[in-house]
């Protein structure tokens, strides 16, 4: 049989079960088995492996795990890909779980399909929810060995940007607080049925073994707070934004953090604002 990636295959199954792309829903295939390939390389999916993929579509990506996993478990959004992925997916280890994946509770499929154990996740993901995915899966809990991604390239750099660049923002900052991100590589959009308007890259993100113990909800509203007025010093820039807060005492966390207050915010490492976050008064009457 051949491999889903040949655009032949696509259009045959296509054609078989009437299937139509569904833009709203982020449907844009994968036909290259070179990028199909090295996804699952990157993954380093093995015999031991669980893997949980979001977005299955016609199981391009999900054939090349199963062929090299223990347990597969793909959640997708489109029932109306539901007998077309009963002929295409024809695997004892493969299962395919109709729902939205911003609507599962992840702790009890992890319980029920993985029983608790540590999975890696893999998904050339819907563009348009990209983000809420990803930090769904951070936030869930669950133990992750790693994410690998195919996402929108723009949204692949402010994940993977360092301080001083133009694309580091509170994402990135977000992003990096839990997972070491590595940018891995670009594709072309030639690889996807039907071609999607943006590139598209491959990101990598290895959870952290230990993050800093701090207030987290404090932490990134002062993140937020620092890349809001991106122009301004980070003394300016969280004095006016509404924490209800003397320029003294914010000055006084700064300096007792060892960061210039004329420094702008987007300059500033994750560690130093985790210790800004400890030196910093408490945020318990700002707006937000
Ligand atoms: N993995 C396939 C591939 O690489 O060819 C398809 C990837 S396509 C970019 C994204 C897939 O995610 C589509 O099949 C779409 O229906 C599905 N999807 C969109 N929103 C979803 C959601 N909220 N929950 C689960 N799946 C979703």
């Amino acid at each position: 049989m051949e491999r889903l990636y040949k655009p032949a295959r696509v259009v045959e199954l296509q054609n078989k079960y009437g299937f139509r792309f569904t833009k709203s829903l982020g449907q844009n295939f994968l036909i290259d088995g070179n990028i199909v390939r090295n996804i699952a390389d990157l993954a380093q999916i093995n015999k031991e492996d669980y893997v949980l993929e979001i977005g299955p579509g016609i199981g391009t990506l999900s054939e090349e795990i199963a062929l090299r996993c223990k347990k597969l478990v793909s959640i997708e959004i489109d029932e109306s890909l539901k007998e077309l992925l009963k002929e295409s997916l024809p695997y004892d280890n493969v299962k395919v779980i109709f729902k939205d994946i911003m609507k599962l509770d992840l702790k009890q499929l992890v319980e029920e399909e993985f029983q608790n154990k540590a999975i890696k996740i893999v998904a050339n993901l819907p563009y348009y929810i990209t983000t809420p995915i990803v930090s769904k899966l951070i936030e869930s809990g669950i133990e992750i060995e790693s994410m690998t991604f195919m996402i929108q390239k723009e949204v692949a750099k402010r994940f993977s940007a360092k301080p001083s660049t133009k694309d580091y923002g509170s994402l990135s900052v977000f992003i990096q607080f839990y997972s070491n991100v590595s940018y891995e590589f670009s594709v072309s959009k030639n690889s996807f049925i039907p071609k999607p308007n943006v590139d598209s890259a491959v990101v990598k993100l290895e959870m952290k073994e230990e993050i800093p113990e701090i207030d987290t909800e404090k932490f990134f509203k002062i993140v937020k707070a620092a890349f809001s007025k991106r122009r301004k010093t980070i003394l300016n820039a969280l004095s006016t934004y509404g924490f209800n807060l003397e320029k003294t005492s914010i000055l006084k966390a700064l300096n007792l953090s060892n960061i210039d207050p004329r420094r702008r915010g987007e300059t500033l490492t994750i560690d130093e604002f985790a210790v800004l976050t400890i030196n910093f008064p408490s945020l318990g009457g700002d707006k937000d």
